[in-house]
């Protein structure tokens, strides 16, 4: 009897192991970083005469992401739009298997959803930040807004405060697709992450693009390797309490942002607010991105 029990017990301990292990992927995905986009005008606003094509080639790219990360072992995977008023992903395109987060606002923003519970981050479509220059759309958040933002005095472009964000809750981003510029940034600040590079800078708008096939490939390819490493990878921490410096393109709007407490104004242009941590400075800038003064 007793050896009957045990080796029921050996039994169920071995169904046990066989059971996949819970392994979430969090996948934001911008669009000035996605294959062939090289302006807002035709093609990355929702107005652009060729908005329709492009939105799904940024489905597809996504889609690309979530097979790599199935491919990996994933077991669940939630994805953000993160871009425009963040209803660029077409519902019905999009992969069955994983959820969608659409619409601003959220407090944290480009990565609304993210949590301890997820083991992997996913970059789509991002691009460089406000100045860099040899990066198709450079820009952070706002291209009329935000000349530039510092996390405990390092600028940072989106994907580096994404980075901190999920970094506040031990999460690592895993993989980035853009261009050139945009992927060796990141890895600079991020250390060894997958990358897919779907298009090579000339400047602001011109590149040499993959074609769109070729990009998904390489997606798919770098997400699984990104996935499977995610071991080797650090979550990237921001030291408590957050020095998140921004600085506006225009006076008037640092000058308000300066009256709210804990806010320090630098100069005419810049202000420093001190965050309790890394979801309290999402918070901020989530916030003060709805602030327009004309
Ligand atoms: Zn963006």
């Amino acid at each position: 009897m007793k050896f009957l029990t045990m080796a029921l017990l050996a039994l169920a301990g071995s169904s046990f192991a066989a059971e996949p292990a819970s392994l979430k992927v969090y996948i934001s995905a911008d669009m000035e970083g996605i294959g062939s986009v090289s302006t807002w005008e035709k093609q990355a606003s929702a107005s652009g005469a060729d908005y329709e094509q492009f939105r799904r080639l940024m489905t597809l790219e996504v889609n690309a992401a979530i097979d790599g990360a199935f491919d990996a072992g994933a077991t669940e995977v939630l994805v953000s739009d993160s871009h425009g008023d963040a209803q660029n992903i077409d519902p019905e395109l999009l992969d069955k298997r994983v959820k969608l987060i659409r619409a601003w606002p959220r407090p944290l923003g480009m990565a609304a959803g993210v949590d301890a519970s997820f083991d992997a981050v996913v970059l789509v479509g991002y691009h460089g930040g406000e100045g860099q220059a040899d990066s198709i759309l450079s820009h952070t958040e706002d291209d009329t807004k935000y000349a530039d933002m510092k996390l405990n005095g390092v600028s940072v472009p989106e994907a580096g405060f994404v980075a901190a964000t999920a970094g506040a809750f031990g999460v690592p981003v895993v993989f980035i697709s853009g261009d050139q510029t945009i992927t060796r940034v990141t890895r600079e600040l991020l250390g060894d992450i997958e990358t897919a590079v779907v298009k090579v800078a000339h400047g602001f708008y011109a590149g040499t693009m993959v074609h769109p096939e070729e990009a998904r490939r390489l997606i798919r390819d770098g997400v699984k390797r990104g996935v499977e490493n995610r071991g080797q990878l650090k979550p990237y921490i921001i030291a408590k309490p957050v020095k998140l410096q921004i600085t506006f393109k225009k006076t008037v709007e640092a000058e308000v942002a300066s009256y709210l407490r804990g806010v320090e104004r630098l100069n005419g242009n810049t202000i420093v607010y001190t965050a309790d941590d890394m979801l309290d400075a999402a918070r901020f800038v989530n916030t003060v991105y709805y602030l327009k003064v004309d």
